[in-house]
């Protein structure tokens, strides 16, 4: 089998040079699920790519059963925008909108109860294909709405995402937390499923568009099954790789190990459970349990809990120290209860009002 090569563009810059992401397909069967993985929206999230990296070089030694589509480094611009030597990648430098926050939701096109009549004595194949072709003009027609007075960069590089995403059964959006353990975003009627991820946490997520990937591919499908009283057939999930700013590869060679076994298990790669090391045991929670504590002043931040440590309640999280007439000034933030350290900045300084601290209450 070849990998497909394919270039796609994604819009000019201000001295008129074009921006592409790289696109690589393996065709398989049309019989088993396709796959969709991009990794690197939010500019600083770049472990995806490692595991892209990963996922290529495995796939071209033992092609993939199913179709697999592999986009890494999906935001040139995004990538690009350092300042000093940080990676200010998450918003759009001129309209401030976050990158994650741009795709569509093209369910509020759909004529859901038009399709029951439509769709009735279809075969599950059938249905399917129907749908994605609907799916697809469906963009198709919003891009044209959008268009009339010119799309954001957002919109365009959305747009195009979405375009290639919405193709596919099963979505794999990878991003990174600040200083953070992995998790795995995931709607409720796909949390049984996410644990074949084996992501130590999950978190279950309301079946809503709130602008993100993985929302955009899921409500549609979430709409019809509703209207049609079928399961959902399609996966879409956001993984949380752990730490931005990092590449490193034997962590990658771990974390496309357990990607290529829940593939393995969806019967689009061959081999199975051969495919990883250690079973992880994966821990469903409420988005409302995760709790994050806001810096009551602004000041240097010291952390004395790391991402992955357990708290109990009145632990000491972290200071946050400033200067005063008296010389040094540091206020306290401790667990108000019991839990799971998530995430926590990674810069040391902070305003007041800002996150520092995630805890998953348990
Ligand atoms: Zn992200």
């Amino acid at each position: 089998m070849t990998m497909l090569f394919e270039p796609l563009r994604v819009a000019s810059l201000g001295t008129g040079q074009e921006q592409f992401v790289n696109s690589y397909i393996f065709e398989g069967s049309e019989d088993l699920p396709r796959v969709y993985i991009q990794a690197n929206l939010h500019g600083a999230e770049t472990q995806g790519n490692a595991v892209i990296a990963i996922l290529i070089e495995f796939f071209k030694a033992n092609p993939p059963l199913g179709t697999v589509q592999l986009i890494p480094m999906v935001n040139p611009l995004g990538i690009n925008q350092k300042v000093g030597t940080h990676t200010y990648g998450r918003y759009h430098p001129a309209e401030g909108e976050n990158y994650n926050r741009a795709y569509q939701d093209i369910s509020l096109q759909i004529d859901f109860d038009g399709l029951i009549e439509d769709f009735s004595g279809l075969s599950i194949g059938e249905l399917d294909d129907r749908f994605k072709t609907l799916i697809q003009e469906s963009l198709n027609k919003k891009r044209v709405e959008l268009s009339q007075y010119g799309l954001s960069y957002n919109q365009q590089l959305c747009l195009l995402l979405q375009q290639q995403a919405s193709k596919a059964d099963i979505v794999l959006d990878l991003h990174c937390d600040t200083q953070s353990i992995e998790h795995v975003y995931a709607a409720s009627f796909e949390l049984d499923k996410a644990k074949d991820l084996e992501f130590p946490v999950i978190y279950e997520i309301p079946e809503k568009f709130g602008g993100a990937l993985d929302e955009a591919c899921f409500m549609p499908w979430v709409n019809l099954s509703k209207a049609l009283n079928l399961p959902n057939p399609v996966e879409s999930y956001t993984l949380e790789l752990g730490c931005e700013e990092l590449w490193d590869s034997s962590l990658a060679a771990e974390q496309g190990g357990r990607i290529l076994s829940f593939l393995a298990k969806r019967g689009v790669v061959a081999g199975g459970d051969s495919l990883k090391s250690e079973p992880v045991e994966s821990f469903v929670a409420k988005l409302e349990k995760l709790r994050k504590y806001r810096s009551p002043v602004g000041g240097n931040i010291e952390y004395y809990k790391k991402p992955g440590e357990r708290v109990k309640v009145g632990d000491l999280l972290a200071k946050i120290h400033s200067f005063d007439q008296n010389g040094l000034k540091s206020h306290s933030i401790a667990a108000r209860r019991s839990g799971l350290v998530m995430a926590h900045l990674s810069t040391s300084i902070c305003l007041e009002g800002m996150k520092v601290i995630q805890v998953l209450e348990l």
